[in-house]
């Protein structure tokens, strides 16, 4: 909750972004808690605070990862993290769960699944904002990432449960979307939405230890083979399918070097800039959309109208297109 000296607090925005740059946790958890505020002030505050510190912002290697439960995203994510803070990195974990709420029922985010990293002093772990929107949640984790970037993270993983569109909106927030799955017999492409192993940058099959071995690779055939036939996002990258193991750490530095060689290919082709200026406009019209929606639908003349137009539409009784006309003008528009 924030503490009552929040004028003073949102006030001072240049002295915020210092502490920030100077790697203070306490303040970049105080400044993550602004910008998931819902109050106008805050978000006003929040927004200064972004624009202030976006040149300071853009160096990390931004990691997208989902998975079903029980995949073994958080144990990956330990595995992984501890293996970057050891090598130097500054590692921040952000999640993306629409079906998050601050009083339980979150899926991801629980500190507790990623024990040794939590404990890390080079690794900052910040559950999912609370539930609303996955447009709400997404820009509130992309302001986040920011801020961890700005204060010297240099590698962000951010995690998704892989509800509804949920892949999407971290594919587009993050450089390299990390698809994990499990062995299996026979059902090989269990749970494997297509439009998510589109977005793929790597396929990796978890849980290869022990009698688990064979039927990791066996997956990761039939993985190869289903990767075929997709076109895939880039014609510079052959999304690799690879076996692993987050319980023992196997295949954890292979994991990583996919990730660099990855980066360095997309760099050199000029394809990794193009992107982010990409991801950066289109998060610019999401944040449009979501302030006009909001806006049209908190408007005395059409919240009136609405529930009669949407019971007419409902029932068949009146065109969509005419009751989204009559929403226009109720609107001025
Ligand atoms: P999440 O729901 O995707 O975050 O999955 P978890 O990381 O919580 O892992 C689910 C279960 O799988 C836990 O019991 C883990 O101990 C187990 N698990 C995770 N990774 C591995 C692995 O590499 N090998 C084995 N054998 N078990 C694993």
């Amino acid at each position: 909750m924030m503490a009552r000296s929040d004028k003073a607090f949102s006030a001072d925005i240049p002295a915020l972004a210092r502490a920030i740059r100077a790697g203070e946790r306490a303040t970049l958890a105080r400044a993550i808690t602004l910008i998931e505020s819902k109050r106008p002030d805050h978000q006003k505050a929040a927004r200064a605070l972004v624009q202030e510190l976006l040149p300071t912002t853009g160096r990390a290697i931004r990691v997208g990862i989902t998975g079903m439960p029980g995949v073994g995203k958080s144990t990956t994510i330990d595995a992984l993290g501890t293996f970057l803070t050891g090598q130097g990195h500054k590692v921040a974990v952000l999640t993306v769960d629409p079906s998050s709420s601050r009083t339980g029922g979150s899926i991801l985010g629980d500190k507790t699944r990623m024990a040794r990293l939590a404990a890390d002093p080079n690794a900052f772990i910040r559950p999912s904002p609370a539930a609303g929107t996955l447009g709400g949640v997404a820009s509130k984790t992309r302001e986040t990432l920011l801020l961890a970037e700005a204060a010297g993270f240099d590698v962000v993983l951010v995690e998704t449960v892989g509800i509804g569109q949920s892949e999407i909106t971290v594919a587009d927030m993050t450089d390299f979307f990390l698809v994990l799955m499990l062995p299996g017999a026979g059902d090989e492409l269990q749970g494997l939405k297509k439009g998510v192993v589109e977005l793929a940058e790597m396929i990796a099959v978890n849980k290869a230890d022990g009698d688990n071995v064979f039927r990791a690779n066996a997956a990761a055939a039939e993985y190869r083979a289903a990767l075929h036939i997709l076109s895939p996002r880039s014609e510079n990258w052959a999304p690799p399918v690879i076996t692993y193991s987050a319980l023992t750490g196997a295949g954890i530095a292979d994991l990583w070097r996919h990730v660099l060689a990855h980066r360095a290919v997309l760099e050199k082709s000029g394809e990794f800039d193009q992107r982010r200026r990409e991801q950066q406009v289109k998060w610019m019209w999401t944040m449009i959309e979501e302030r006009l929606i909001g806006r049209l639908k908190s408007d005395p003349a059409v919240k009136a109208r609405l529930p009669a137009l949407e019971a007419a539409v409902a029932e068949g009784r009146l065109s969509p297109a005419v009751a989204a006309e009559e929403i226009a003008q109720a609107l001025g528009a």
